[in-house]
């Protein structure tokens, strides 16, 4: 292991049993005190694993809606915590000296029918995400802000559908299932425990096959198109070009425009 710092991001839409409220968020649903702790299970099961295979630093992300999910104090106390909203920037503190980042509980991007609570940022907002022709979500968002310093994402954990669209963008990486999506507030879970047995096994996988990983980049400039679920806010979203040019508005609900970076889009 050359170097010797992780991040592992934490979503909670992917962890073993959480489902959403029907109409609601997931923060409203009856079971997300259940899905805070196993959000922190899971990620302990991977902070376990790194610092077993050697790690000397690891920053748990606690990144779900604002930013505060996890029990902190369960958390294995040789990790550090990023938490909250409201820093500049989608990936903070991501630099050169990681050697790889993990996500927990991510979620499967828009326009992804039957996979468990699929959205891109806000499921109020937005309809899908295209960059360069590809459709994308906050997995592949947040890896390439990771790639941008050359940090490869070297596991994923989350339902079988979110792992799919994972091993389509990092095929390097490992993975582990936690569920099996039947609808966006349904799925079948492994036991909460057996997930975390298994993510500690493949993220100690993941840490023997280092020099496999690769970073995740989008070819610059970036053609971007987003496709709102609502005209007005189409209209009104204040995105602009490499050039300071307003992005154009291509039919009643999608504008878009070429950007220089990845660091342009949020
Ligand atoms: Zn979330």
């Amino acid at each position: 292991m050359q170097k010797k710092r992780f991040f592992v991001a934490v979503d909670c839409e992917g962890v073993s049993c959480a489902v959403g409220k029907p109409g609601g968020t997931l923060g409203e649903s009856d079971n997300y005190a259940f899905v805070q702790r196993q959000a922190t299970c899971e990620a302990n099961a991977a902070v376990r694993a790194l610092y077993d295979a050697g790690a000397e630093q690891v920053i748990v992300w606690d990144n779900h809606h604002s930013g505060i999910n996890l029990d902190y104090l369960m958390l294995d106390k040789r990790c550090d915590i990023l938490s909250g909203s409201g820093h500049r920037g989608r990936f903070p503190t991501i630099d050169d000296t990681f050697g790889g980042v993990l996500f927990i509980g991510y979620h499967s991007r828009d326009n992804t029918a039957t996979a468990v609570m699929a959205h891109t940022y806000s499921s109020l907002t937005y309809q899908s995400y295209t960059i360069n022709g590809r459709e994308v979500g906050e997995m592949e968002i947040d890896a390439a802000f990771a790639g941008l310093h050359g940090v490869p994402v070297i596991f994923v954990s989350s339902d079988d559908i979110t792992v799919s669209q994972a091993k389509d963008a990092f095929p390097w990486a490992e993975t582990v299932a936690t569920k099996v999506s039947l609808s966006h507030n349904s799925a079948l879970s492994k036991h909460p425990l057996r997930v975390c047995e298994e993510i500690n096994a493949a993220v100690t996988t993941a840490c023997a096959r280092l020099e496999e990983m690769r970073p995740f980049t989008f070819t610059e400039p970036l053609n971007v198109e987003i496709r709102f679920k609502r005209m007005d806010a189409a209209q009104t979203a204040r995105l602009t070009d490499r050039h300071g040019e307003p992005f154009a508005l291509t039919d009643p609900f999608t504008r878009a425009g070429t950007i220089a970076s990845i660091r342009n889009l949020l």
